[in-house]
């Protein structure tokens, strides 16, 4: 496979060809909290506002109808790149945590009922773990916890003891937004279908990464958001299994989301836009088009690839530092995400002494608290990185984090 052209990628978002105050690189390492935007994106965002926008579903006049075909095209690109079967199976959402709650709300309150059980575990990012908490304070179930392993993996041959014909739902992250585990999706569903119960997968760190195949998986329901996935903020997609989706009830009423509106009822569109009440995220979900065709054009096999060599990169040189913990799995389980911290030195005065190096690095619990609690820490420094960070980055975070230690006077 040819690799991917880091230097053509790099020119392809504008945000990185601006140097910072004092002539300074940017070194942007916080992707997994949200990716920077190529220009296509930056453009057809544009390009709606400038040339036809319009609401959607609405208007019979011609921008109306461009605006409707622009977000039908759009949703069948989400579908083909995480090849569902049919596109009334992706609805948008404001982002993923939109789409988690959801399927908690709009299917979990229907098909769960007291003595029932949804299992989950600690790595997950608060959008996965708090709707289930609520969801199961609500209808009398019970949140049941796959251990994890010392490095941070799902300790698989422990599922047993949590996974039983009470589990209605299995909610995992595809790629941990902290430790940066890659779960076994693929197992986990034939699991839970073994059960009896559905598998919610949040893949707001996975599907911007890795190969994304709902059907091959076994996925139920799937959640991501757009601004990971270098598209725009403000938009997301749910997925979810026709079938399933039929079962989840709406949980905003409103404009476009009916069929048929009486004095004292009314009776729900079909999917998607049952789910979609009100006005879409017009241009965002258009350009969020845009995004997967970019990520279509470089090629995702070679995104995966590219990505894996820095994260290699960088996990074997940020050990190089004196006190440097790395938390999680080794790199053949993880994706693109290193969480860390260094002996003596705090997270958040670590972060700052890197920003003035121009790295961009995120601190703190990145809303993953039940996992800093079961490592013992109270917060961790996250490098994350996306298609275009290269090692040379990862140079530059190494000298940044030599900068940092000497005026913390840790060397
Ligand atoms: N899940 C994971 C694993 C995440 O990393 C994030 C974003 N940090 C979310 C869910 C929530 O995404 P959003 O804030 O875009 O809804």
């Amino acid at each position: 496979m040819i690799p991917l052209d880091i230097e053509a990628v790099r020119g392809d978002f504008p945000i990185l060809q601006k140097p910072l105050p004092k002539g300074l690189p940017l070194v942007y390492l916080d992707s997994g909290a949200s990716a920077q935007k190529p220009q296509c994106v930056i453009d057809k965002e544009r390009e709606v506002y400038e040339n036809y926008y319009a609401n959607a579903y609405r208007g019979v006049y011609r921008f109306g109808a461009i605006v409707d075909e622009e977000l039908e095209g759009a949703r069948e690109k989400v579908r083909q790149f995480i090849r569902a079967e049919h596109s009334d199976e992706i609805v948008f959402t404001s982002g993923c945590t939109m789409s988690l709650n959801l399927v908690a709300s709009g299917w979990g309150k229907r098909n769960l009922k007291a003595g029932d059980e949804i299992l989950i575990n600690e790595m997950e990012h608060h959008a996965n773990f708090v709707p289930w908490q609520q969801l199961a304070a609500q209808t009398g179930a019970t949140c049941r916890f796959l251990p994890l392993t010392d490095d941070g993996r799902l300790e698989m041959a422990r599922i047993g003891e949590v996974l039983s014909d009470k589990t209605k739902i299995v909610a995992v992250t595809g790629m941990s937004n902290m430790l940066g585990t890659l779960n076994p999706i693929d197992e986990l569903a034939k699991k839970a279908h073994d059960a009896g119960a559905v598998i919610v997968v949040d893949g707001a760190q996975s599907v911007p990464h890795e190969h994304t195949d709902v059907v091959a998986s076994g996925i139920d329901f799937l959640a991501f958001s757009g601004h990971k996935l270098y598209g725009p903020s403000g938009v997301g997609v749910l997925y979810g299994k026709r079938e399933l989706l039929e079962q989840t009830a709406p949980i905003l009423f409103g404009g476009h989301m009916i069929d048929r509106v009486y004095k004292d009822h009314s009776t729900w569109a079909s999917s998607p836009a049952k789910f979609e009440a009100g006005t879409i995220q017009i241009a965002q979900a258009i350009a969020l088009g845009a995004a997967i065709d970019y990520m279509g054009t470089l090629g995702m096999d070679k995104v995966q690839e590219h990505e894996r060599n820095v994260l290699e990169y960088a996990y074997n040189r940020l050990q190089e530092i004196p006190g440097m913990r790395i938390y999680g799995p080794g790199v053949e389980h993880r994706g693109a995400i290193t969480s860390f911290t260094i002996d003596g030195a705090h997270p958040e005065d670590l972060a700052q002494l890197l920003d003035r190096k121009g790295v961009f690095v995120r601190h703190g619990h990145h809303c993953t608290m039940p996992l800093h609690d079961l490592l013992g820490v109270s917060a961790t420094v996250r490098a994350s990185f996306g298609v275009y960070n290269s090692r040379d980055d990862v140079d530059a975070l190494m000298d940044a984090i030599q900068f940092a230690c000497q005026r913390l006077r840790l060397t």
